[in-house]
C-alpha cells in the first residue's frame, strides 16, 4: 500500500518542478527550501513536515501559473486543508492551513513585515483580503496553532532563493510517514 510520504513524493515528482508564483525557484525548490528553515530553527516533526507540504494544495489542482495576475484567488489554502487533514493530525493541517491568514497576521502586527514581501507576495496579499483588521487579529491568536503558522509563513517568505541547497525531498519520507501515523494512531 502506498504510504503518506509515497503521495506526497509523486504528487511533487508530477508538479513539483512547476514554478512557484511569480518567483525564481520551483514548488519543489521552495518546499524544500521551507522545511529547511523549519529543520534548522529546531521545530517540531510536525510543523518540519507542515512546511514541506504547506502549498500541496497548489500542486494537487490545475490551478494556473499567473493565477494572481488573473485576479483569481486560488485559494489553495482550501483545497490542501482537506487533503491534510485527511492524512495528518491538526498540527500538520492547521498550521499549513493557516499559512495565508498568518501573512494578512503579520501585516497588521508587524511593522517591518510588509517591506519584506516579494512583489508577487504583495500581489497575492490584496486578494487575500489585505492586512487584518483588529477584530480578525484576535481571533486569530485565538487559534491554537497561530504562533506555528506564523513561524511557517516567515520560513515561507525566505524560502525563494534560486540554487539553495537543501536536503532532498526523499529524505523527509521517515519523517513523513512518522508524522501522518501518529494521526491514527489518536
Ligand atoms: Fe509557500
Amino acid at each position: 500500500m502506498a504510504t503518506v510520504a509515497d503521495e506526497v513524493l509523486s504528487i511533487f515528482a508530477r508538479r513539483g518542478e512547476s514554478a512557484y508564483y511569480g518567483e525564481e525557484v520551483s514548488q519543489l525548490e521552495h518546499a524544500l527550501q521551507t522545511a529547511y528553515c523549519a529543520q534548522q530553527e529546531g521545530a517540531s516533526e510536525a510543523l518540519i513536515v507542515a512546511a514541506l507540504v504547506h502549498d500541496i494544495g497548489h500542486l494537487l489542482e490545475e490551478i494556473p501559473e499567473n493565477s494572481a495576475d488573473l485576479g483569481i484567488d486560488a485559494k489553495h489554502e482550501e483545497i490542501g486543508r482537506h487533503w491534510l487533514s485527511e492524512r495528518f493530525g491538526m498540527d500538520v493541517a492547521e498550521p499549513a492551513h493557516l499559512h495565508v491568514s498568518a501573512k494578512r497576521y503579520l501585516c497588521a502586527t508587524d511593522r517591518d513585515y510588509f517591506a519584506t514581501l516579494s512583489a508577487a507576495s504583495v500581489q497575492s496579499l490584496a486578494l487575500q483580503g489585505g492586512a487584518m483588521t483588529s477584530a480578525e487579529v484576535r481571533e486569530f491568536e485565538e487559534n491554537e496553532f497561530y504562533r506555528d503558522a506564523v513561524a511557517l509563513r516567515l520560513w515561507d517568505d525566505k524560502a525563494k532563493i534560486p540554487g539553495l541547497p537543501t536536503p532532498a525531498l526523499d529524505s523527509y519520507r521517515e519523517m513523513v510517514n512518522a508524522v501522518a501515523a501518529r494521526r491514527s494512531g489518536r
